[in-house]
C-alpha cells in the first residue's frame, strides 16, 4: 500500500501523526518549477479537530528547491517553509458550507477522502509557497543585464510622458 494515502477522517478522529521525506522527483508539478529537480520536501502532517469539532489537518512542510530569478535569470535556493490548516468535509456542498462558517479563520478547508492522497497536498502546498515570480533579494553583482537595470530605473514621471505621445 501506498506509504502516502490515509483515511482523512480516521487519521483526525485517532488525532494520527506522520512525518517523512519526499524526493522532489516524485512531485512532478513541483520538480517543473525546480531547475535541478534534486532534493527532498520534509513534511508532517497531524490529524485533530477544530474548536468546531470539524476534523483538522495541520501540514508542515519545508525544503530547498532552486527556482530560476526572474531578474538575473540565475538559479538560486529558495526555501520553502510553511504551515498551514486544513479542515475537512465530506464533500462538496458541505465544503462551501464550513467555507462560509470559517470564512474569518486562516484555514483551508477541502474535501475529505478515505483514500486521501497526502503527496499530492505535500505538493499542492509546496506550489503555493512558491513565489509567482521568483526573485533573488539581491541578485549576485555584475549578473543583471544592462536592459533589466535601466527598465527598472525608469521614473514614473517618465512612464508618464511616453504614455501622452
Ligand atoms: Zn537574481
Amino acid at each position: 500500500m501506498n506509504a502516502f494515502v490515509i483515511d482523512a477522517f480516521e487519521f483526525c478522529r485517532v488525532k494520527e501523526r506522520r512525518d517523512g521525506e519526499i524526493e522532489l522527483s516524485k512531485l512532478p508539478r513541483l520538480a517543473e518549477e525546480s531547475v535541478d529537480k534534486v532534493g527532498v520536501i520534509r513534511w508532517s502532517l497531524q490529524g485533530g479537530s477544530n474548536s468546531h469539532g470539524h476534523p483538522k489537518l495541520i501540514l508542515s512542510i519545508n525544503g530547498a528547491v532552486s527556482l530560476i530569478c526572474q531578474r538575473c535569470l540565475t538559479p538560486f535556493v529558495f526555501d520553502i517553509d510553511s504551515e498551514s490548516t486544513l479542515v475537512l468535509a465530506r464533500d462538496e456542498a458541505s465544503a462551501d458550507e464550513l467555507d462560509a462558517l470559517l470564512a474569518d479563520e486562516d484555514v483551508e478547508v477541502i474535501v475529505g477522502e478515505a483514500e486521501f492522497n497526502v503527496a499530492a497536498l505535500i505538493e499542492d502546498e509546496a506550489l503555493l509557497a512558491i513565489p509567482v515570480s521568483p526573485k533573488h533579494e539581491t541578485c549576485p553583482a555584475g549578473l543583471v543585464p544592462e536592459s533589466v537595470i535601466k527598465e527598472e530605473k525608469v521614473s514614473p514621471f517618465a512612464v508618464l510622458k511616453n504614455l501622452k505621445q
